[in-house]
């Protein structure tokens, strides 16, 4: 069995057992699971009519075409009660990033779904163990500041879809690659340390992790992207070890 399998808690008990690491950051728990039931109910209804093989841009694609895109993004409007009046230029919205468009979130959500479908498919048939020094997500291509720790090497965590994938299994950097640990590094809390900032001197990039393995497997996928933003608090303390650094000379 994958990994990616191992059941995990629902959204409200995960919120609600490690909410303190957000440090008094919160989400909207009644909307984050009337949402996740909706992507749920869409992917039991479209896994069966779509070929999974295909890259996500052509199953899209393919669903536009034959009128099942347009179908749902009515469907969950009228569940929101957002009158869609055009699911394609709802779609675009939302592709052109504009999500203050509230036909455009109703998009956000179908095409959520069906990229989370593509993401479970390709991580049963063991692409998240492919190794990958990018910090873009290879199913849907959305951007990650996201690490994790997860048996001892490091994956980055697709904030859209879900999907998971292995950058290393030592710590490097998912932007240039960098591996050199005297200019690579995490800052944690002094006491706590289940997230950090990670930073690289090599290309300058900062990220969110996730150390504690735990919390890795316990909560929904999507949930780790908002923990780990917990780590936001040690943002501080890191400027000033970097300020440090290159006021050192080298
Ligand atoms: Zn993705
Ligand atoms: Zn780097």
């Amino acid at each position: 069995m994958p990994w990616c399998d191992v059941v995990r808690g629902s959204l409200r008990d995960s919120y609600e057992r490690y909410k303190h690491l957000l440090h008094g950051g919160s989400i909207d728990v009644d909307l984050a699971e009337k949402i996740e039931n909706v992507e749920k109910n869409i992917i039991n209804n479209i896994k069966n009519i779509i070929d999974l093989d295909k890259d996500l841009e052509e199953i899209i694609r393919e669903l536009t075409e034959n009128g099942v895109l347009d179908e749902l993004i009515r469907d969950v409007g009228r569940e929101f009660k957002v009158n869609v009046k055009d699911a394609r230029k709802a779609v675009n919205t939302f592709l052109n990033g504009n999500l203050q468009d509230e036909q455009a979130r109703i998009a956000f959500i179908v095409i959520q779904a069906v990229a989370r479908l593509k993401a479970m498919h390709s991580e049963q048939k063991g692409l998240s163990e492919k190794a990958r020094i990018t910090p873009y997500c290879p199913v849907c291509g959305a951007e990650s500041g996201t690490m994790v720790r997860y048996k001892g090497a490091f994956y980055m965590v697709c904030p859209f879809c879900g999907f998971m994938w292995r950058v290393s299994d030592t710590f490097t950097c998912p932007y240039c690659g960098n591996t050199d640990k005297l200019r690579l590094g995490v800052m944690t809390g002094k006491r706590s340390k289940r997230l950090g900032i990670a930073w690289c001197q090599e290309c300058g990039r900062t990220w969110r992790v996730i150390l504690d393995e735990r919390v890795v497997l316990s909560v929904p996928r999507l949930l780790l992207p908002v923990i780990a933003h917990g780590a936001e608090i040690y943002r501080e303390a890191l400027s000033s070890v970097m300020d440090d650094e290159s006021s050192g000379g080298e």
